[in-house]
């Protein structure tokens, strides 16, 4: 399952994190991912608190913000919304379009739960 390895890559970024800020835990991930990066928000979601259990992010809630796939048109220079499947531009149709945003897999934020302090 290729969203248990992606889990478990994003899960040692967080650790690293967690680490240098000397967190207790992780209370909350928060991913972006675009259509195109070829992982699947649900099956992210599903995988995750198998790749979490025993890791500081054990108990920590994953968000998943679902990017647009966004295209600059080198014809017609403007800068679109458009679908996963239809890359063209959708005001002169020309296919030669840039990829501004679609294809992302970005560990966007990570709340840490700190150390309480005695007094
Ligand atoms: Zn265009």
């Amino acid at each position: 399952m290729h969203e248990l390895a992606v889990c478990r890559s994003m899960l040692s970024q967080v650790a690293r994190i967690a680490a240098r800020h000397r967190a207790r835990a992780v209370t909350r991930i928060s991913v972006r991912i675009g259509p195109l990066s070829g992982i699947e928000p649900d099956l992210l979601c599903q995988a995750f608190p198998f790749a979490a259990a025993g890791t500081v992010a054990e108990h920590a809630a994953l968000v998943v913000d679902a990017q647009p796939v966004r295209v600059h048109c080198e014809a017609c220079g403007h800068d679109a919304e458009t679908g996963p499947r239809n890359l063209a531009c959708p005001r002169c149709g020309e296919r030669c379009t840039r990829l501004l945003s679609g294809d992302e897999l970005l560990l966007a934020e990570v709340e840490l739960l700190h150390q309480a302090t005695d007094n």
